[in-house]
């Protein structure tokens, strides 16, 4: 399978908690803000050398919560990934940051019981923070809401990322996702960041719509709370 690397120790992939965190390539998304581009396209990827990765995570696993696989979207390469997680779950358990957006591959993860933990992103609006065409960015947020269902039905612990984009009417797509989650979660709102910290795919889309104003955030963050939901903010978040 194809990775552009891991680190055998991170504090900064899962809110509070250690992970030893491998990226692998491709996406089936384009978001304009991603600053993992290289990674979605596959850029400058190689062969995942899987017993060396093993035998490092064997002897880091006393001190991480979770193996946490990112990317890109790591079930583009779901077949492999389910190998490689047989392998994984003798030694850790395991945190699957995905899109949400290639969910039938996601029900055979959790069906062999080799998923722990859940982070995704309400991506909203869908058919501006997606990078596609109106039609398929609508078709894919329809499978993103049944992917927080389905995370639901397998009561699996979900970390709920929010990027927080420049002028947009965010609220109502967050309450309509919210309505599909009934697991135990919390959020973490991301505001959007671009140059010169970071190298977005799209540094025009970026100019108008990176950088939210905090009154912006704070009106996320207020509803929340208000809905007695737990929130984190992330300054300087660089997906
Ligand atoms: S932000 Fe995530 S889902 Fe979007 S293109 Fe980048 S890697 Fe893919």
């Amino acid at each position: 399978m194809l990775t552009s690397g891991w680190k055998a120790v991170s504090m900064v992939d899962v809110h509070g908690k250690v992970t030893f965190t491998l990226w692998l390539c491709g996406c089936n998304l384009k978001c304009p803000f991603c600053h993992n581009w290289r990674i979605a396209e596959r850029r400058g990827c190689f062969e995942l050398p899987r017993d060396a990765m093993l035998e490092e995570l064997s002897s880091h696993s006393f001190l991480i919560d979770y193996f946490h696989v990112t990317g890109g979207e790591p079930l583009m390469q779901w077949r492999e990934l389910k190998g490689l997680l047989e392998d994984v779950k003798p030694l850790a358990d395991v945190s699957l940051n995905t899109n949400l957006t290639i969910v039938r591959p996601l029900e055979e993860l959790l069906r062999f019981d080799l998923v722990d933990h859940i982070a995704t992103d309400i991506k909203a609006p869908p058919q501006e923070l997606y990078g596609l065409p109106k039609n398929a960015s609508e078709k894919l947020w329809g499978i993103f809401l049944r992917g927080l269902e389905v995370i639901s039905e397998y009561d699996l612990p979900l970390e709920l990322r929010i990027p927080v984009p420049k002028k947009f009417d965010v609220l109502p797509w967050i309450e309509e996702a919210l309505r599909h989650v009934n697991t135990n979660f919390y959020v973490v709102l991301n505001p959007l960041v671009g140059k010169p910290l970071t190298n977005p795919r799209d540094d025009h889309w970026c100019s108008q719509h990176c950088w939210p104003d905090e009154e912006e955030v704070s009106k996320i963050e207020n509803r929340l709370k208000s809905l007695g939901i737990k929130v984190f903010i992330n300054r300087w978040v660089t997906e």
